[in-house]
């Protein structure tokens, strides 16, 4: 923040734009990175909160899980495995399961395999690999062994959470799209990727312009 201050920009925080207020500044060119939203319902079924919950539902204390947590890794990074740890700090029983090889199937090439499911098994976060989930009712979970193609029931949770993709926010671009001379749009916004994807294209566009 500091180094953007030296710059002597118009930044304001805590204001949501609009396509209205977006106009009303006349800009020449907009740039658009307002991100991704996690899927809140990517399986077939009747559920939802305050049962099944995403990531981020957690990790911003919007709500609070049970005692029995199962978490269905679709990420296989740290969203996943980063609710996890801190479900588990926080005293619950954290049961993964994820339809890849492995939990964390992701963090190899980061060189955090290693430390992170150290971390998870020290603080007693179970697993169980090659599970893609079918459906959900409430919070039974039913899933299918990828490999052996059984029908495995996921029953007793308080509470799942899903790491299960995102949605990306662009309906502003959209809107905001022959309304304006030149407008970009960077990051999540235009498909929920990585931080590097969303540093690099900002990097671009600023280039470009
Ligand atoms: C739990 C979690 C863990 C992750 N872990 C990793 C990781 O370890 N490594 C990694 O590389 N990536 C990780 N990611 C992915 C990474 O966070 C995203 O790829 C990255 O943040 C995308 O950056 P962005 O700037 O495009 O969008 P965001 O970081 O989502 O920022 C978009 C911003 O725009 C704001 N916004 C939206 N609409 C408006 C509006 N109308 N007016 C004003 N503001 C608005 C939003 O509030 C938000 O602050 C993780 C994601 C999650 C959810």
């Amino acid at each position: 923040m500091s180094q953007l201050n030296k710059l002597e920009l118009d930044i304001r925080l805590g204001v949501e734009a609009t396509v209205e207020t977006v106009l009303d500044e006349h800009p020449d060119v907009v740039v658009i990175a307002t991100g991704s939203i996690p899927k809140t319902t990517p399986f077939p079924g009747e559920y939802g909160p305050p049962e099944a919950v995403t990531t981020v539902q957690v990790l911003t204390d919007e709500v609070e899980t049970g005692d029995k947590v199962l978490l269905i890794d679709q990420d296989g990074h740290h969203q996943a495995t980063g609710t996890a740890e801190l479900l588990a700090d926080r005293g619950k029983q954290v049961h993964m399961i994820t339809a890849a090889l492995f939990v964390g199937s992701a963090l190899g090439p980061l060189q955090d395999l290693y430390l992170t499911r150290n971390r998870l098994a020290q603080k007693g976060v179970t697993f169980t690999p090659d599970i893609a989930v079918l459906e959900i009712q409430g919070t039974l979970v039913k899933g299918l062994n990828v490999y052996s193609n059984e029908m495995i029931d996921f029953d007793g949770y308080d509470t799942l959470v899903l790491a299960a993709g995102n949605i990306a926010e662009d309906s502003m671009y959209f809107e905001l799209k022959g309304k304006v001379n030149e407008i970009y749009r960077v990051g999540d916004c235009v498909a929920p990727r990585k931080t590097d994807m969303a540093i690099i294209e900002g990097h671009r566009v600023g280039r470009l312009l």
